[in-house]
């Protein structure tokens, strides 16, 4: 399923930061028909079976999700559909044809104790709806034994679509004073590497099974909420934006509640992905200052 063979792959979530990427991503490796809400809904999971039928894939890459961390607290049963039973349709509809599954997770099926980085053998506890829906849709899917491929990302922005770099942006052009949390620890992760890597680690899962898997993928480094907008102010100033922020407090997550929980530690160690497919996991700056500049007009 190479350049001699191209693959037929069948995008879900088209139109969501990391779906829009894989429009890009995918497109080298075969036909790609991208789907988004309106064809796919994964709030109806009981549709997925006859959709994957009709199109007959021999790749599926799910980028459809609910993310709504805070909202899921109240709309577990969305967030269940969405997250959790979708998954396992799409995996039992991959096995019957064979196709390989690709889905991505979150840092969020931890508990956020410690300070060392998550291993994808390490037990998940997740804390909120959103993970354990997250984690009950990776399980389906190990579950049902059908080839996959499952990323699990963390703190995902984008050009294209909302995220906290571009909600600090607009608000240091708005304020004096910043208040984000420093007791969170993570790695912003961009949604365009995370297209390129499941690329290039679906090539080579298609020709080699063994590849196949649950992997950690997140940009190198760590950082705290703070640190990452005091980045994305940093850089801001220096691309000409007109930044009103002269101060950025260092505040606890308890300063901000929340009704979903947050991990304190998101940190996930990237050394399978690393050596199993040969990728680099480029440092979480270097990616937010791309994006800061692709944005700037
Ligand atoms: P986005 O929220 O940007 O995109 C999610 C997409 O899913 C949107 O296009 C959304 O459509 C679509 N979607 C939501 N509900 C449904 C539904 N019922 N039927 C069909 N489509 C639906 O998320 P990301 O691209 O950032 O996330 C990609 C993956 O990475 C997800 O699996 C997510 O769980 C994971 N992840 C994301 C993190 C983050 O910080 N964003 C962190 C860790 C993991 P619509 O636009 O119509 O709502």
């Amino acid at each position: 399923m190479t350049d001699n063979h191209p693959m037929k792959i069948l995008l879900l979530g088209k139109d969501g930061q990391l779906g829009w990427e894989l429009q890009r991503s995918l497109a080298c490796l075969g036909e790609v028909v991208a789907l988004g809400r309106e064809k796919a809904d994964l709030s109806q999971p009981a549709t997925l079976a006859a959709l994957v039928a009709h199109y007959a894939p021999q790749v599926i890459v799910n980028a459809a999700a609910y993310t709504a961390v805070d909202k899921a607290e109240v709309d577990a049963a969305t967030a269940h559909a969405v997250n959790a039973q979708s998954p396992m349709e799409l995996a039992q509809a991959a096995k019957a044809c064979n196709a390989l599954l690709v889905h991505y997770s979150t840092d969020y099926v931890f508990d956020g104790t410690g300070t060392r980085a998550w291993l994808e053998t390490d037990t998940a506890a997740p804390l909120n709806v959103y993970g354990a829906t997250k984690l009950a849709g990776e399980q389906a899917m190990i579950d049902s034994q059908c080839k996959h491929l499952i990323f699990r990302t963390s703190w995902v922005y984008a050009a294209r679509g909302g995220n906290f770099a571009k909600t600090m942006l607009r608000l240091a052009q708005e304020r004096d004073t910043l208040s984000v949390i420093d007791d969170q620890f993570g790695a912003p992760t961009g949604a365009d590497w995370l297209a390129d890597i499941t690329a290039h680690a679906l090539v080579q899962a298609s020709a080699n099974p063994r590849k196949l898997g649950l992997y950690h993928a997140v940009a190198a480094g760590e950082t705290t909420w703070h640190g990452y907008a005091s980045e994305v102010v940093r850089q801001a100033k220096i691309l000409g934006y007109d930044i009103k922020t002269t101060q950025i407090n260092a505040v606890a997550t308890s300063a901000f509640p929340t009704p979903a929980k947050r991990p304190s530690n998101s940190r996930l160690n990237t050394e399978k992905l690393k050596q199993t497919f040969g990728i680099h996991c480029p440092s979480w700056g270097k990616g937010v200052l791309r994006m800061m500049k692709e944005i700037t007009v």
